[in-house]
């Protein structure tokens, strides 16, 4: 079975998590015969040449003037060409990287390239016909090859032995892969990024009490409520704004006079209702379907799409779009030059509790106790990446940037330290509270109350 496992390394010199799962993953399939794949500078060359001694057949770098600049739709073109040039049965993406932080890659690919797609895959297993799955959403099933597979980070990647011999790695230019210039890097990207700035919109104004007030300070959160997330309006507005599913339609608003909510539907038929109906604008959720169908759709209609937005903003005639960028320390403002724009918004994911608990390594020692606590007031868990990383709770509960967003009415950092990624999926809580026995630790900038006191003597 022919595999390729495109991969990435993040701004820390290490590979993307996401990836490095992928590539587990590809190395405990029987008779897997594993080509890494990489878009990046000449320079990556010994880093991809150190991964393959954990197993990899061999590699090859994607490397040309040509490919620099692009954004999710021009480097799926040309890593579909090399895929093309490659004819493995499966190709294994990450979910996402963790700079870039889109997921559009891998769904983008999969039309590029003609394959079904799967996505959020935790596990795979090889069948006599191809592979078996499970899925985030703990759904499952059998897909024959050949497709494109995205991967959650459900697996550490192994370190490799130092005998271990190093594969060749081949480098393909644009030339090698007869890609269409125009098509390619920069010139080949329709989503532009204006200007970038400080993030610092998350913060909030912390008031300290003590902890026998914490019982006090969860009723005021209840009272409240959830957070109404009221974007500014724009004065002039788009004419024929469109949505797919309603989770976006109060982003809508602030930039749109009429909205038209439209179901979501196969890639094609989505894709083919776009074109018909001409919208100025098209808005998608940040859920995980809305994540991989939207990519595709991008993919066939050649438009640019903007991930992850928390805000939009337009003078009547262009739709501007500001995400996070640089794991949430600043905003960027970003424009598409092809028609229709799309976003995906930051929506939270489905969350029925009221109340959540997040638990961080400062309270790894208390997880029962917590726990317990959590059932007597109805709340649910989440947990910070460290948690999740260390094994002391499972990746499914992790809130975050690489995690999900949530955004209950009442959200309590129990032993966080306040990372701007774990802020990132918390930022939309109605009301913060955070017990953090360092009376400087970042969390209470992101909080309304806080608490400074050990853990044992607080929940
Ligand atoms: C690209 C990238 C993506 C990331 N994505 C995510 C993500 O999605 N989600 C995420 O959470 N993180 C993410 N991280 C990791 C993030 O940067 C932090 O490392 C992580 O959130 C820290 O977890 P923590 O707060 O549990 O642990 P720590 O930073 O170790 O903090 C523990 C806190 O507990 C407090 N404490 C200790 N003992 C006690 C006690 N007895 N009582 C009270 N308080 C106590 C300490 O004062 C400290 O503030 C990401 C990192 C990178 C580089």
């Amino acid at each position: 079975m022919k595999i390729v496992v495109c991969v990435k390394q993040s701004a820390d010199g290490e590979i993307n998590p996401f990836d490095a799962s992928a590539y587990e993953t590809a190395l405990g399939i029987d008779g897997a015969e594993i080509t890494l794949l990489s878009m990046s500078p000449e320079k990556t060359a010994p880093f991809l040449e150190s991964l393959t001694r954990l197993g990899a057949k061999n590699a090859v770098l994607l490397c040309d003037r040509a490919f620099a600049g692009a954004d999710t739709l021009a480097t799926s073109y040309a890593l579909s060409l090399a895929i093309k040039r490659l004819c493995p049965d499966f190709v294994f993406c990450g979910r996402q990287s963790v700079d870039g932080d889109t997921g559009q890659v891998g769904p983008s690919l999969a039309v590029r390239l003609g394959f079904p797609l799967v996505t959020n895959v935790m596990s795979l297993k090889s069948t006599e016909n191809g592979l078996s799955y499970t899925d985030r959403s703990e759904n499952g099933g059998n897909i024959s090859a050949p497709a494109v597979i995205t991967l959650e980070k459900s697996r550490k990647l192994r370190l490799p032995s130092i005998r271990s011999k190093v594969k060749p790695v081949e480098i393909f230019s644009a030339g090698d892969i007869n890609a269409d210039i125009s098509l390619c890097g920069l010139k080949g990207s329709p989503t532009r990024v204006l200007k970038t700035f400080e993030n610092d919109s998350d913060r909030r104004s912390c008031t300290f009490i003590s902890p026998d007030k914490l019982m006090w300070a969860i009723e005021e959160g209840l009272k409240k409520g959830r957070q109404k997330i009221k974007p500014t309006e724009s004065a002039s507005k788009l004419k024929n704004m469109w949505c797919v599913g309603s989770s976006p339609i109060e982003f809508a608003k602030t930039v749109g006079e009429n909205i038209t909510v439209i179901d979501p539907d196969t890639p094609e038929k989505t894709a083919e209702k776009i074109r018909l109906g001409h919208p100025d604008a098209v808005l998608w959720g940040s859920d995980i379907k809305s994540k991989a169908l939207a990519p595709q759709v991008a993919a066939l209609l050649n438009t640019g799409l903007c991930a992850d937005c928390t805000a939009l903003e337009t003078d009547g005639e262009t739709l501007y779009m500001y995400r996070p960028a640089c794991s949430g320390n600043i905003i960027a403002k970003i424009r598409c030059e092809t028609k229709p724009p799309m976003a995906t918004v930051r929506t939270a994911e489905e969350e029925q509790k009221k109340i959540i608990i997040g638990i961080g390594y400062g309270a790894r020692e208390h997880i029962a106790k917590i726990k317990k606590f959590a059932e007597k007031i109805n709340a649910g868990i989440a947990a910070t990446r460290k948690m999740v990383d260390s094994d002391y709770l499972p990746y499914e509960l992790q809130v975050g940037l690489t995690g999900k967003t949530v955004n209950p009415d009442v959200y309590i950092a129990v032993g966080i330290s306040g990372a701007v990624h774990h802020i990132a999926g918390i930022k939309q809580s109605g009301t913060v509270i955070a017990i953090n026995s360092d009376k400087d630790a970042p969390i209470f900038k992101y909080a309304d109350y806080g608490i400074t006191a050990d853990i044992s003597k607080t929940v």
